[in-house]
């Protein structure tokens, strides 16, 4: 087709309002490296934002931490993950693909930044041109770059441990790696699988390996958004059952200039359709815009859905869609209300194995192991009372004990009474009871109630007892 008259000012006006995606997504990218290199360093109330620790073993969670035995709400936040996935990958395809995931990141920083643009041997815009490694030069420059990218790559691999280690121990740690040999081994073979996945493997990781590339594409519909070519417009280049045709269609606004196809980290070309390689990145969108604009035409490849393409609109709030949302909410609302009653210290009740024991003057003893833990970020001091029994009283621990933050303790708790509490002739009577524990210098926030059992002889048994 013959441009349009005015195409090179309508190049002008486009290319002065024109911001490609290339620089939004390298935005993105540099915002979310800032966030998760500065997360973990973040604490609220003496808690990490996220932090699973294997060590304490504990999830520390936006502030809260939840220790093992609270690991119920782990579900919740995979049900959370999956169906954040799901809604998506609905949603805009590839998005986390093209956006947000540290391949991608790394590949732009190690290809782009790095080799490209810091050692100039190779274009942005031509992907598919290989260098040539058989000069020294080359040589040189990769050895810099892969140099470069493993001092990077180690900080990767720090900055990810640290959701496991946090940072104030692993600074720690690291400066002692004989006794940290499991942590350092971590760091190191991380650091040497980001060297290779990078440099060697590349975008073959996204095609071959990566699982979530292999099942997106059954989450998708005729609404979700991802990177078009208008065939309609441009001309087809595959015929239906993909065999090439033409490298410029015969009729159609594709001049077939390649600039889509060099671009394309993994190798396709974005004219033949939607194809499971495609990582979303709109690399291609950003090459074909000021193609189509010096022809004062409008970009042949587009961000948007086959709906769009064919109504002009994309109808967002679909069923999926909503049900997504539905899911999510639930479980988020779940997770609140089971987060708002997080106990903040944990109390476990283990009876001995001897139901009583009768003292002098008809006292009755009922033995128990306590398991104290305490959850919280500081230290506190702790003890408990049997609720509304004042005639089950306490005779060991005599006196609250303290315990710092994250440890537990097991205590020898003797419950006795010197009343009588029950008169069965023949069998002991089990008197349900409640044991309220507490930190003495936080009453109101720290405080957790278990039932249990307080053992009674016989009338017979007491008897005995008394005339021996
Ligand atoms: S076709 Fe290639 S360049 Fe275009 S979005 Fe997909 S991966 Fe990126
Ligand atoms: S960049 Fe645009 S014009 Fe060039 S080959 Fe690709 S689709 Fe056709």
């Amino acid at each position: 087709m013959e441009p349009v008259q005015d195409a090179k000012s309508y190049k002008q006006e486009f290319m002065k309002k024109w911001t490609p995606y290339f620089k939004k997504r390298y935005g993105f990218f540099f915002i979310i490296s800032i966030i998760s290199l500065v997360m973990p360093f973040i604490k609220i109330n003496g808690n990490h934002i996220f932090l699973l620790s294997f060590d304490k073993k504990q999830l520390q969670l936006l502030g809260v931490a939840f220790d093992m035995q609270e690991f119920y709400l782990m579900p919740f936040l995979l049900i959370m993950l999956f169906m954040f996935i799901f809604f998506l990958t609905t949603l805009g395809g590839r998005v986390w693909c093209g956006w947000s995931c540290p391949q991608t990141i790394f590949r732009v920083i190690y290809r782009d930044f790095i080799e490209g643009w810091l050692l100039g041997m190779h274009s942005r815009r031509n992907k598919q041109k290989k260098v040539d490694s058989s000069k020294v030069e080359n040589k040189v420059k990769k050895s810099i770059a892969v140099l470069i990218w493993t001092l990077l790559a180690f900080v990767a691999a720090s900055n990810f441990m640290w959701y496991f280690v946090p940072p104030e121990d692993f600074f720690a740690y690291i400066t002692n790696p004989a006794e940290h040999k499991v942590l350092i081994g971590f760091v190191v073979m991380i650091t040497l699988f980001l060297v290779y996945d990078v440099v060697w493997l590349a975008e073959d990781f996204c095609i071959y390996i990566c699982p979530y590339a292999r099942i997106q594409s059954v989450m998708y519909d005729n609404n979700t958004i991802m990177e078009i070519y208008d065939y309609k417009r441009g001309g087809a280049i595959y015929d239906p059952s993909g065999a090439k045709i033409a490298d410029k269609p015969a009729e159609g606004d594709c001049v077939g200039c390649m600039a889509c196809v060099n671009v394309c980290p993994t190798h396709i070309d974005i004219r033949k359709g939607l194809q499971l390689e495609c990582i979303n990145c709109l690399e291609c969108a950003d090459a074909c815009a000021p193609v189509m604009a010096s022809l004062g035409k409008e970009n042949l490849i587009k961000w948007t859905s086959y709906e769009a393409m064919e109504t002009g609109k994309t109808k967002i709030f679909r069923f999926r869609i909503l049900a997504y949302i539905a899911i999510l909410t639930l479980a988020f609302t779940a997770l609140l209300l089971l987060g708002s009653k997080k106990e903040h210290m944990l109390l476990n009740i283990n009876r001995s194995s001897e139901l009583y024991a009768i003292k002098d003057a008809g006292v009755v003893e009922n033995h128990y192991k306590f398991l104290f833990q305490n959850t919280d970020s500081v230290d506190h001091t702790y003890y408990f009372e049997v609720v509304g029994r004042d005639d089950i009283k306490i005779s060991r621990p005599t006196e609250p004990f303290k315990l710092s933050s994250g440890s537990k303790v097991y205590k020898v708790v003797v419950l006795y009474t010197d009343k009588a509490l029950a008169n069965n002739d023949r069998k002991d009577t089990p008197i349900p009871i409640k044991i309220r524990a507490f930190a003495v210098d936080d009453k109101q926030k720290i405080v957790v109630e278990r039932d249990s059992v307080f053992f009674y002889p016989s009338a017979e048994v007491l008897k005995e007892k008394a005339n021996r």
